[in-house]
Parts: C-alpha cells; sequence; structure tokens
C-alpha cells in the first residue's frame, strides 16, 4: 500500500472541500483532497447557479476569482407585482450586497485548477523538506537554478494547459 504523508485530509472535492484545501495552502497548510466520484461527475454535475455575495468575496479575497467577475451575471434587485403594481427591490441599494449568477460546476473547476497548478511546486518544495540523508543534486553546482527553471516551466506550461481548457 502506497502511503502519503499530509497536514489534514480533506473528504470530498465539492466546493467545500476545495476551498478548504485553497484556503490552507494560502495559510502553508498542506492538504489531501479525496474524492470517491469520477473527474467528469465532480465537474459536470449541475448543481447551484447562484452565489451568494460571502462567497463571491470569498473567492475574489482569495485569489480564484477574476473569472467570476468577468463571466457571472450579477442581479441587484428583484421586481415585486403587488395588486398589478410593478415594484423594484433594489437590493444592492439597500443592503449594498447583491447575487451573482454562475454555475457551481464553474466554481470547481477553478478551485480544482489552482489546486492542480499549486500542487507542481509544493510537491517539489515537500521534497526539500524531507532531510534525506544523502540528496545526490546538492552536490552540483547548478542544481538550484536547474530545479528552479523546471519548477516556473512546470508551473508556466500546467497554467497554459489549464487556462486552454478554461479551467482557470
Ligand atoms: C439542484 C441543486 C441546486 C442548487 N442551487 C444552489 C444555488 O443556486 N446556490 C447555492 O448557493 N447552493 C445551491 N445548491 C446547494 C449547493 O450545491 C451545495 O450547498 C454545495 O454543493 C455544497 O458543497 P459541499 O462541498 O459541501 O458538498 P458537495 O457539493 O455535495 O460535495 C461533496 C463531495 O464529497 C464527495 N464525497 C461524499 N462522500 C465521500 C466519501 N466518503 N469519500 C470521498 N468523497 C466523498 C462527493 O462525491 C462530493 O463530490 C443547490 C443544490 C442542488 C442539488
Amino acid at each position: 500500500m502506497k502511503t502519503m504523508r499530509t497536514s489534514v485530509g480533506i473528504v470530498g472535492a465539492g466546493p467545500a472541500g476545495l476551498m478548504l484545501g485553497h484556503l490552507l495552502h494560502r495559510a502553508g497548510i498542506d492538504s489531501i483532497i479525496i474524492e470517491n466520484r469520477p473527474e467528469d461527475y465532480v465537474i459536470e454535475r449541475v448543481r447551484a447557479g447562484v452565489l451568494e455575495q460571502s462567497t463571491v468575496d470569498l473567492m475574489v479575497e482569495s485569489g480564484v476569482g477574476s473569472r467570476l467577475q468577468r463571466e457571472g451575471m450579477f442581479h441587484d434587485g428583484i421586481y415585486l407585482n403587488v395588486f398589478g403594481k410593478r415594484r423594484r427591490i433594489d437590493m444592492a441599494e439597500l443592503t449594498g450586497r447583491r447575487i451573482t449568477v454562475y454555475g457551481q460546476n464553474e466554481v470547481v473547476k477553478r478551485l480544482a485548477g489552482w489546486a492542480a497548478l499549486l500542487a507542481a511546486p509544493t510537491l517539489i518544495a515537500s521534497w526539500y523538506g524531507m532531510n534525506f540523508h544523502h540528496m545526490p543534486e546538492l552536490d552540483k553546482p547548478y542544481a538550484y537554478p536547474v530545479l528552479i527553471t523546471l519548477t516556473i516551466s512546470v508551473c508556466v506550461g500546467l497554467f497554459i494547459l489549464l487556462r486552454r481548457a478554461k479551467w482557470l
């Protein structure tokens, strides 16, 4: 059996699990998310379409909200018909908050995309934190420049791939 070490184990790659993993990563705490359904199911299942302001704020503050800000549809009021008279309730003016129409599967893609992107440098950094007795590359003069270049190249390559697939 393969053994993996992590500080936090998260069960379920729904929006809650993915956001928790993202926030832990930002706080410098590594985590592993375990999901028992296939990727297609997790990404494609259609559920929430309306995000509340606090969810949008959290996504923007934690750096995964740029596409949502570009592509989300913002609703800042509703109309009520009372005895044939149409009245607008301006939520934004009354409360300073609004709701955003944006698919939950898009939220899951953004969070999973960033998790995939950040996994590469995290994995490399964790190798160096393992205190092996013998690390052959430490004797080589160009080991660190090569490693840093490789890490940046992997991150840029992944970013381009994920961007093309519209996961970022
Ligand atoms: C039809 C519908 C419409 C909705 N509309 C809205 C809306 O407009 N706005 C809104 O805010 N919310 C809406 N919701 C609610 C929203 O979808 C949920 O609040 C949200 O999905 C909860 O996220 P979660 O990560 O807690 O759980 P989930 O999204 O359910 O994710 C849990 C994950 O854990 C996995 N899992 C479960 N057990 C295990 C296990 N033992 N091992 C490994 N993995 C496991 C599951 O496969 C799943 O992927 C709607 C829900 C439905 C069903």
